[in-house]
């Protein structure tokens, strides 16, 4: 099996790479199968037959549960961090105890600290916005701490009382309004994290040629954690990326989170690389997705860029309620395959995928979640959909 090698932090990619791949729960298998077709067929196409990735299914999920008595088997995670690079359908979230998400197992077990959305529009698809084509952003949204490090307690119980005797008695805390019934949850940030988010998203920006890095925060109101990543990212801007700046080439810059939010509604032209919190980044993405009409086809990833480690993930859930109906939108997770094609550096592959959705959706050709809302919409099955899309890639010149 051909590996993709990562050494001394440079990537290199065989021309028949071993992806691990998680099929998913609920639509996840209908998903997966129609990205590897669609994936195959581009490849092929792009690279006259001397490329092709090989797919190694790894276990996770209700499947694996009822398999191997675990939701998340120690094997399927050497395989990511072995193989570096992987994809995901959407995962079911576990009952009763152990972990609490798999996602979030699988972020932390590989420390994959960069969830990564870009935000484009697709000519065709409806939007709530009157010129959605000004919306390109890539979202840089912090993976690992912020108020979801999930450090928090519960209003009542003996834990949540002693924390906050502890803030009123060695603190100096006063302003708790009602202690007595509040429940608490800790917010940290710290510079290594801050740091290596916003390194990585400055480095996307030079690497793609995009203008700016806008750092989003609440440091207005919270101002050691959201006003220190601010106040980190311009000092690692100016110390890691002087030439970017003096030349002109990059401009860094930053707005308050709410702010940002009506900005990029009334001119979003103005925006490029985001750099935000976890929580922060948790809305703007989804808001942002909306914005261009895509929240099901809204494609993501997450990424340790100094490992090279990076898992690619349809943004959506299991959707239980269409799941082996051949109706699911496919998308997400194909536009989320792209992201991996230009990961690892096969941008030709990628560009023939989204070529192809340009031009089903123009014509009207998408699922029905899409379809129904499009004037000329015809909606096709998820079968039916997938070979439309290979239809048009093989008959591209
Ligand atoms: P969901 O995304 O599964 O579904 C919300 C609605 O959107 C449903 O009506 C569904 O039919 C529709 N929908 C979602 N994706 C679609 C697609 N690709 N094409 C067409 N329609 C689509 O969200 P939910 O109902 O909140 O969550 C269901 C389950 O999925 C939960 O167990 C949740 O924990 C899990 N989940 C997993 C992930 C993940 O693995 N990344 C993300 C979110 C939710």
């Amino acid at each position: 099996m051909a590996k993709i090698e990562i050494i001394n932090g440079t990537m290199s990619v065989p021309s028949n790479p071993t992806i691990p791949f998680i099929k998913g729960d609920g639509v996840g298998p209908e998903v997966t199968l129609a990205t590897q077709k669609i994936l195959d067929c581009a490849i092929a196409k792009a690279y006259s037959g001397e490329r092709k990735i090989e797919w190694m299914e790894v276990p996770a999920g209700g499947s694996a549960f009822e398999k191997y008595g675990t939701y998340l088997p120690d094997e399927t995670m050497e395989a990511f961090k072995e193989y570096h690079i992987g994809i995901k359908g959407p995962l079911m979230t576990p009952v009763g105890g152990g972990i609490r998400s798999l996602n979030v197992a699988l972020r932390q077990g590989l420390d994959l600290y960069v969830c990564l959305r870009p935000v484009r529009w697709f000519k065709g698809v409806v939007s709530p916005v009157k010129h959605p084509e000004n919306v390109d952003m890539v979202i840089f949204r912090e993976n690992t701490e912020d108020i979801y490090a999930g450090i928090e307690w519960e209003q009542g119980t003996p834990e949540a009382q002693k924390f906050y005797a502890f803030l009123r008695d060695e603190m100096g805390v006063t302003k708790v309004r009602f202690p007595e019934t509040s429940s608490f949850g800790v917010k940290p940030v710290s510079i290594e994290g801050s740091e290596r988010l916003i390194r990585s998203a400055i480095q996307y920006a030079l690497d793609h040629n995009r203008p700016s890095v806008t750092l989003v925060h609440k440091g207005n109101i919270m101002k050691f954690t959201e006003g220190g990543f601010k106040k980190w990212g311009y000092e690692l801007a100016q110390r890691e990326f002087p030439e970017a700046l003096a030349s002109g080439r990059l401009t860094i810059k930053d707005c308050i989170c709410d702010a940002f939010l009506q900005n990029a509604l009334l001119k979003p032209e103005e925006y490029s690389v985001i750099a935000t919190l976890n929580l922060n980044g948790d809305y703007v993405s989804d808001m942002l997705a909306a914005q261009v009409g895509g929240i099901g086809i809204a494609p993501g990833a997450n990424i340790n860029y100094s490992t090279g480690n990076a898992i690619f993930e349809a943004t959506h859930g299991i959707a239980p309620d269409i799941a082996g109906k051949d109706v699911v939108n496919p998308c997400s997770n194909l536009l989320s395959a792209v992201m991996l094609l230009e990961h690892i550096g096969w941008n030709e592959a990628g560009a023939l995928v989204e070529a192809a959705l340009e031009k089903s959706f123009s014509e009207g050709y998408a699922t029905a979640d899409l379809a129904r809302f499009m004037p000329e919409g015809k909606p096709m099955k998820t079968s039916e959909f997938t070979e439309h899309i290979i239809n048009i890639i093989s008959a591209q010149a």
